[in-house]
């Protein structure tokens, strides 16, 4: 039985004091509910502190990014030893990074097996552009994205995978649970063939794209989804605390 794991991406948002702010604000109510991870993946300036503040509390810590290299003159790199010591989650190829930061394949697999190399989880991201989807490629796309993210990669301790279409990344039009659903399942398959079933029935696979606590129930209670990477919706307590509850109970009703 695979735990379902709820993440909040913060992306470039919150300052020290307004991070503070969230996460007591959310801290209690997550902390209540201990059948669902609880992911939260502030930006690097506030990671520090909020490791302290979730301390002793069973919320989980992230970044947003890494680098590959551990340690040397990379000016404004975030090295994986750096994020060893204070997170246990990594967000990967997110596709605003392959978007504005030229994040290629070859960029993402070097991330991830820098993540691997020091016991970093990486959450990695892939998902097909809204002209890929038209196009009737999004299963080729995706495909494409999980072999090159893979590559020369033989263990997959930890990795957690995140679907999500570009094309409902922050714009209010989510994918539906059927879409996703099929889709997911299509990732399940292709870890079965680089790997083997065993480890695909093992690995996370969670949704991601305009999930708020209106629509989140919709993804959590599909068969291949194991929960949801949120961008905006968890930058409100309220709303990141609803998605969690609602992952709480639908998968303690299907699994009871
Ligand atoms: C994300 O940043 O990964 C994301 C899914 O954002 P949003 O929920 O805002 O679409």
């Amino acid at each position: 039985m695979r735990v379902p794991m709820i993440a909040g991406n913060w992306k470039m948002n919150t300052t020290v004091s307004e991070a503070t702010a969230l996460v007591n604000e959310m801290r209690r109510g997550l902390d209540e509910i201990t059948n669902v991870d609880k992911v939260i993946c502030p930006p690097f300036v506030s990671l520090a502190v909020v490791r302290e503040l979730i301390k002793g509390s069973s919320i989980k810590l992230g970044a947003q990014n890494i680098y590959f290299e551990e340690m040397g003159a990379y000016t404004g790199e975030i090295s994986p030893l750096m994020l060893a010591d204070l997170c246990e989650f990594v967000i990967i190829g997110h596709s605003e990074r392959r978007q504005y930061f030229n994040e290629t394949g070859e960029i993402v697999n070097k991330k991830i097996q820098a993540a691997l190399r020091v016991g970093l989880k990486p959450i990695l991201c892939i998902g097909e552009r809204l002209e890929e989807n038209e196009a009737g490629r999004t299963e080729e796309v995706v495909t494409e994205q999980l072999r090159s993210s893979l590559a020369g990669i033989d263990y997959l301790s930890g990795l957690i995978i995140a679907y999500e279409p570009v094309w409902a990344i922050g714009t209010g039009k989510a994918a539906t649970g059927k879409q996703s659903n099929e889709t997911i399942g299509l990732i399940r398959q292709n870890i079965a063939e680089l790997y083997d079933k065993e480890i695909a029935q093992g690995v996370c696979i969670l949704y991601g794209g305009s999930v708020t606590a209106a629509n989140a129930a919709e993804f959590v209670q599909q068969p291949e989804i194991d929960g949801a990477l949120v961008g905006g919706a968890s930058l409100k307590a309220d709303q990141f605390l609803s998605i969690v509850k609602q992952t709480s109970e639908i998968r303690g009703r299907l699994s009871g």
